[in-house]
């Protein structure tokens, strides 16, 4: 009997604490769903793929520019568009204490426009060629290859009509792709005419669609009304048979947008892009007038897109800026580090400190930490231990690190004032006197 209460006991406890664990970890703080931390591990990455963007845009001679994270909700719904999926369902806008307004950016071109209006950079320079590498938010539901919080490059160049930009934009997106080792690419491109050509076939593709109206998805009919170019991307099957033998923009666009097309496609192949016309590239954003163009990578499932834009002549008014043309493209950086990932592409180079510093006796502690600064002020990245571990622990740690060399302090050879340095890629060992801190320094540059 006694037994018996005892294993209840037992057993009641036990559910206890694994309730309580459960508990805990169901209170544990987590980040936001859709959103991702970036660990240390994949830092290295982010930097190459940063530095790369600024280098390329740089040799192009874009300037860089950062705006704020948050922006009157107003001049989202002004260009984007309100009845684009954006402005309509995405957006992650809130009031302030003051009762405005605001909304986290869902896309960087409106900031750019906006800056470009207010700060009148068209009255300093009569062409702003312009990147960024941002954070932007959008409410969709995640899945691999999108995010609520996510990262976009791109680049915008205002003041030009000339479809040499919107062909160099198409060469910057591309060649930053290739560079990063992506092969598995298509560019499309395609053109929207101006509104007014649009308008005219805008008629004729919602005759021709008239008499199917109830065989579309919702979605779609609702687009018949509000915003019937965006049919075409409509992810439902049957809308896409629907589309099939619909009448395209392209054979409908006026003489100045074909001709400028034409140039931006001579210019494409002149630099050896391969693309393909994609006649139903209509692109979400109301913005857009002319070429429009995407990249996708066939390495990142059904979320392909790695890159889009087009030109903008009319929105730099829309916005309440003198009338000034302009083109631009934004990538994103997670899809293009999956698609990295799935290639296989990126070859980084290996993480490495240059130097680790071995303490072998407990009393020379304040001798490394004065060595390291040392190091570390003439450009040396140096690290040593700070939690008392064993000469073994250290030399462990100090291959964890990828330490190009490591340097003993201590043992007889520190009491006849010299210090050991070990060179790890060829196993060679040198003693240097313990105040000659340039030729440590020196060794260790080279
Ligand atoms: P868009 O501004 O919609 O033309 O998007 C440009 C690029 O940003 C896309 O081609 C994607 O690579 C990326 N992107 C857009 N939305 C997301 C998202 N929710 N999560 C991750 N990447 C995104």
């Amino acid at each position: 009997m006694r037994v018996l209460k005892y294993t209840c006991l037992k057993i009641t406890i036990l559910l206890i604490r694994d309730h309580l664990k459960k508990e805990n970890i169901t209170n544990m703080l987590k980040a936001i769903t859709g959103t991702k931390d970036i660990l240390p591990s994949e830092i290295t990455k982010w930097k190459y793929l940063e530095t790369l963007v600024a280098d390329v845009f740089t040799s192009y001679n874009y300037k860089e520019i950062r705006t704020p994270i948050f922006e009157e909700t107003n001049l989202f719904a002004r260009s984007i568009g309100e009845e684009t999926d954006i402005v309509g369902k995405e957006m992650y806008t809130f009031r302030d204490k003051g009762d405005t307004s605001l909304t986290l950016k869902p896309e960087m071109t409106a900031s750019v426009v906006r800056a470009f209006v207010e700060h009148s950079l068209g009255k300093q320079q009569s062409l702003n060629k312009l990147f960024y590498i941002s954070a932007m938010f959008r409410q969709e539901r995640p899945q691999a290859g999108r995010q609520r919080q996510f990262h976009q490059f791109g680049g915008e160049a205002l003041g030009s009509t000339s479809p040499m930009l919107d062909a160099e934009l198409i060469i910057i997106a591309y060649s930053i792709l290739s560079k990063l080792g992506l092969k598995d690419l298509a560019v499309k491109i395609n053109s929207l005419g101006v509104p007014s050509s649009r308008e005219n076939y805008k008629k004729l593709l919602r005759e021709f669609l008239n008499d199917s109206k109830n065989k579309l998805s919702e979605d779609s009919r609702k687009r018949l009304d509000q915003n019937i170019l965006r049919i075409f991307d409509s992810k439902v099957e049957s809308d896409q048979e629907l589309l099939k033998d619909a009448p395209v923009l392209i054979d409908y666009i006026d003489e100045e947008s074909r001709e400028h097309f034409d140039v931006v496609k001579t210019l494409l192949n002149q630099f050896h892009v391969p693309f393909e016309i994609d006649p139903k590239l209509v692109r979400g954003l109301d913005y857009y007038t002319k070429t429009t163009f995407e990249i996708v990578s066939g390495k990142v499932g059904s979320q392909s897109a790695l890159c889009g834009g087009g030109r903008y002549d009319l929105l730099v008014e829309q916005i309440g800026g003198e009338p000034t043309p302009g083109v631009g493209f934004a990538a994103g950086i997670e899809r293009i580090l999956l698609a990295c990932e799935n290639e296989q592409a990126l070859n980084l180079p290996n993480e490495n400190i240059d130097l680790y510093i071995i303490r072998l006796d407990k009393y020379l502690s304040s001798k490394v930490f004065d060595l390291a600064l040392n190091y570390r002020k003439n450009g040396l990245i140096v690290d040593y231990d700070y939690l008392d571990r064993s000469v073994k622990a250290q030399m462990r740690e100090a291959n964890k690190y990828n330490a190009r060399f490591v340097l003993f302090v201590g043992g007889g050879e520190f009491l006849a004032g010299k210090l050991n340095i070990k060179n790890m890629g060829t196993g060679e060992q040198k003693l240097i006197g313990l105040d000659d801190y340039s030729e440590i320094i020196n060794l260790v540059r080279k």
